[in-house]
């Protein structure tokens, strides 16, 4: 595996690639990488021929209260999970190879699908994961993009800006990997405390518990309050707990399917996921 930190580097060690008309897959990550990043490098390895991972801690899709500068950094350790995967090339820029030292006067907003569920807690996150995302297109130029479904809103914020701008690639989704519990891995998942850490699967077993009442036919609307108490009463500052339609319209019955949204907090640590329940009529 080549590390390149440089976009000239980077574009040298692809150059090959490209005249050869091999098929570039992409995985952007900000590191400290677990098995469910891995899994979004094996899909990449088994669709393209040459695999390309970016780890780049974006400073503009934090807040000024986020954990930016505690953003956990395992460069060496995520290089060697990544060769061990088969990853070709890893992209690790710095903040001024990216945005040079002048701040960034573009910005990306999709509008609506931005502003609702974290976008209405994080303002601004989505535009500067957009920006990053566009800068980090154009600079690898790959045919297929892959993107977790743990970050559900994200995903479709990613697909809706490729298509709205005829950027010449596919979005590939990847389902969420999780620990043996339940929990959504996540490199944030490492902030938790150990007691923490056992608090933390009643997001999804609060989840699946809400699949199961929606099958049984409990209202939509009831069965996200019951998943707010049970996340008060096991120590959470619940963020949100929402109902959504796969494409993200606001939805009150379970008339078709549905995904489930958990953000929620314990401690200073900020906790997603998110859970499709088919509907079976
Ligand atoms: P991050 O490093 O948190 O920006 O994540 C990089 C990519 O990995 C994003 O597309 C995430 O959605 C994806 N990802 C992170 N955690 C998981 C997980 N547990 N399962 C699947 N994808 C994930």
């Amino acid at each position: 595996m080549k590390t390149e930190t440089t976009i000239q580097g980077l574009s040298a060690s692809l150059s090959p690639a490209r005249s050869a008309r091999k098929i570039i897959g992409f995985v952007p990550t900000m590191g400290n990488l677990h098995e469910g990043h891995l899994n979004l490098v094996r899909e990449a390895c088994q669709l393209c021929d040459m695999v390309v991972v970016s780890i780049f801690v974006n400073p503009i899709q934090f807040g000024p209260n986020e954990d930016f500068e505690n953003y956990p950094r395992t460069l060496e350790q995520d290089s060697r999970a990544l060769a061990d995967v088969g990853c070709d090339v890893l992209f690790a820029p710095t903040v001024e190879q990216m945005y040079g030292n002048q701040p960034n006067f573009t910005n990306i907003h999709v509008s609506e699908i931005s502003e609702d569920l974290c976008g209405l807690q994080r303002p601004g996150h989505f535009d500067g994961v957009a920006v990053v995302v566009t800068k980090l297109f154009n600079i690898v130029q790959p045919n297929f993009a892959f993107f977790g479904q743990k970050d559900y809103q994200q995903l479709a914020v990613i697909r809706q800006f490729v298509r709205d701008l005829n950027i010449p690639l596919e979005v590939i989704g990847v389902p969420i990997t999780r620990a043996e519990d339940g929990l959504a891995l996540s490199s944030r998942n490492g902030y938790l405390s150990e007691e923490q850490r056992q608090s933390a699967p009643t997001i999804f077993s609060s989840l699946k518990a809400a699949e199961a009442q929606l099958h049984s036919g409990r209202d939509l609307l009831a069965v996200l309050d019951t998943i707010r108490q049970t996340l008060t009463q096991s120590g959470f500052v619940v963020d949100y707990v929402e109902a959504r339609s796969p494409d993200l319209q606001k939805i009150s019955e379970f008339n078709q399917d549905v995904v489930l949204f958990i953000a929620a907090k314990l401690g200073n640590t900020r906790l997603i996921d998110n859970l499709h329940v088919k509907h079976t009529a």
